[in-house]
């Protein structure tokens, strides 16, 4: 993957046909540090995450890693720049197992040592995804589902892994599952940058925050900051 460098997006705007859905919006994510995203249904945020991958067509904007312009590679290309994606619903191959499911994720790598290395990381990170290596993906639950997702992201080696709603459909115990394996994935100097409607996720899981209404950026702080702001105690963390 990449060398360490900054993720950069600047005055990003996405547009569906007439409708404005993320306007300019500006954040960064350097080497290790993990940002999140919250924001209601429809404020911007899967078309922001989806935008930066090359997924939709951005009207406007710079993406950059360092020096290099990540404006012109598409989506398929930029895990070879170190960039992970979790899409959200998880949409793994049902019909395939497990195993190959993770395998899949490694499609730009070798099957050498340090790609079964990467293997042997996701298992026991996910020691589930092991036992289960032989099941059908479809057979998993949401909950297993969402691990397998992360894992099959993981086994590309990324340094920088960007989560659309995790936490979408899963019970409170299985969020906090997801949430003690981005801490881990953080301590391991992962860089992350998490999309969510969870804000209590969002906070436990990042250091610094954007708010997103409307497809602009409402407010920007240390997840601490946020967490104490009355409005945002009020209208995300429902307090
Ligand atoms: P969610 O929590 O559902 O993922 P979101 O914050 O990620 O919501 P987006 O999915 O990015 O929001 O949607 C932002 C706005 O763009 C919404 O008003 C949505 O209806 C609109 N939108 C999203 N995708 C399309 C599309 N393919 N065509 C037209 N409008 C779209």
């Amino acid at each position: 993957p990449a060398h360490a460098a900054t993720l950069a997006v600047d005055d990003l705007s996405v547009h569906y046909g007439g409708v404005c859905a993320v306007r300019s919006i500006d954040f960064s994510i350097a080497p290790g540090e993990s940002v999140g995203i919250i924001g209601a249904n429809g404020a911007g945020k899967t078309s922001t995450l989806k935008a930066l991958m090359g997924l939709v067509p951005r009207s406007g904007g710079r993406i950059t890693l360092g020096e290099r312009d990540l404006g012109k590679v598409p989506a398929r290309d930029m895990v070879r720049h170190g960039i992970g994606y979790v899409p959200e619903g998880r949409h793994v191959f049902p019909g395939l197992p497990v195993e190959k499911n993770l395998l899949l994720g490694a499609y730009a790598r070798r099957w050498d040592d340090e790609t079964r290395a990467t293997l042997a990381e996701v298992h026991e990170l996910f020691p589930v995804l092991g036992e289960m290596g032989t099941r059908l993906a479809g057979a998993l639950s949401g909950g297993q589902q969402q691990m397998l997702a992360i894992g099959r992201a993981l086994m590309a080696r990324p340094r920088i892994l960007l989560l659309d709603e995790p936490s979408m459909g899963l019970s409170p115990k299985l969020v906090s599952g997801i949430l003690d394996v981005l801490l881990r994935l953080r301590e391991e100097g992962l860089s992350l940058l998490l999309v969510e409607q969870n804000a209590k996720l969002t906070f436990g899981a990042t250091s610094h925050c954007l708010v997103m209404e409307n497809g602009e950026v409402a407010m920007t702080g240390s997840a601490q900051e946020l967490s104490r702001d009355e409005r945002v105690r009020r209208i995300y963390l429902g307090l």
